[in-house]
């Protein structure tokens, strides 16, 4: 195997563009434009790069979005090995369309790729991968309020061998799906239930800081007794009653004297949008705590008003505050304030070009 010289620049891939010949008229696509919903439709392309051990990166693709064929033997079919992101592209007033921090979510496939043992794809590819498909779809990107483009990034074993290590073979894919407003008719504080009896990814050595499905497979049964129990959503705890996050959303506490506490552990997915929120609220002067936040100093910090606000974050909903916390034989009612929606306002008009950009975490991909 050659050796890769990290320093080197990264030659910009030549894509082979295939149009889709059947893509969706314009009408019609407003019509779906109007009401999105969020991850029904796809836009009218994909693109896709190859990699091997040996031949590296190759084969880059756009093509018309479809069905992908696979060997049975496919290796994600049998253990899993698979990573994604989620990444949104938002339309300006001007009609331009931009991206928010795309090396971050780039650099994190890179460490999702190496816990998982995939290979690394290298950031420019990454960047360069949403450009091209947004030369074809950028049409797809909507124009209404609080409305997106939502990105999926994935990368997955296709190697057909039943024996049990990395993939030789890999394929990388983009996909697109319009996105409305998560929350119709304005954000709503949800319940959230506390698993005692599962976790999402074990909390030492695991894979919960990684971007893998088999995180979101272990929270499917949790989901689903929090629904059971009238919940919105559910929260984890890690075997020392930490407090990790939702399974898809980060958890943030605001104390009385406005500093901001998130509970920070290996087997937490580190979040963009908790990233940023944290760097908006110091650029106004909150302090801000990145440590382990047991259940106990919660609880207690809601019964004693030492805690005034929690809430979720995330690409997908943005900011959500969270109303109820609800376990086996108790339910709390959470503070509301207004620090989670103020925070809100601002990123979200930073990613519509309404605000200045002072960080520089937009990249314009339509040019
Ligand atoms: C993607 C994800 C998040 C949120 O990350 P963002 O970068 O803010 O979208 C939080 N938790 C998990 C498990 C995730 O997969």
């Amino acid at each position: 195997m050659t050796t890769i010289d990290e320093t080197a620049a990264v030659k910009p891939l030549e894509f082979a563009v295939t149009r889709n010949l059947q893509a969706v008229a314009p009408e019609r696509r407003a019509e779906i434009l109007t009401n999105p919903g969020f991850g029904t439709t796809f836009t009218d392309h994909m693109v896709d790069l190859c990699w091997s051990t040996g031949g590296g990166w190759h084969r880059p693709r756009v093509q018309p979005y479809g069905p992908i064929s696979l060997d049975p033997a496919a290796a994600v079919l049998h253990y899993g090995q698979e990573i994604f992101e989620g990444i949104k592209a938002y339309r300006h007033a001007d009609g331009s369309i931009h991206t928010f921090r795309p090396d971050q979510n780039a650099l994190r496939l890179q460490r999702s790729a190496r816990r998982m043992a995939l290979p690394e794809l290298p950031v420019e590819y990454f960047i360069q991968s949403l450009k091209e498909l947004i030369a074809v779809d950028g049409g797809w990107v909507p124009s209404g309020e609080d409305q997106t483009l939502y990105l999926r990034p994935f990368m997955f074993a296709k190697e057909a061998f039943l024996g049990v290590r990395p993939a030789q073979k890999v394929a990388y894919y983009l996909i697109a799906s319009p996105a409305g407003a998560y929350f119709t008719g304005g954000v709503k504080p949800v319940s959230i239930w506390l698993s005692e009896d599962y976790a999402r990814a074990a909390s030492k050595g695991g894979t919960g800081a990684a971007k893998t499905g088999g995180n979101y497979a272990a929270s499917l049964l949790p989901q689903s007794e929090a629904s059971a129990n009238g919940c919105d959503q559910v929260v984890f705890l890690d075997p020392d009653r930490n407090v990790e996050e939702l399974g898809g959303m980060n958890v943030l506490f605001v104390k009385k004297d406005g500093t901001i506490v998130t509970p920070s552990s290996e087997s937490i997915l580190p979040g963009i949008t908790r990233d940023s929120l944290l760097q908006l609220a110091e650029d106004r002067g909150h302090t801000v705590e990145r440590r382990p936040v047991s259940l106990a100093e919660w609880r207690e910090g809601v019964a004693s008003g030492d805690i005034v606000e929690v809430f979720a974050c995330g690409t997908a909903a943005v900011v959500t505050p969270i109303g109820t916390l609800k376990g086996e034989g108790f339910e709390d009612a959470q503070p509301q304030g207004e620090l989670a929606l103020s925070l809100r306002e601002e990123l979200t008009d930073i990613q519509y070009g309404r605000r200045e950009d002072r960080h520089g975490w937009l990249l314009r991909l339509d040019a």
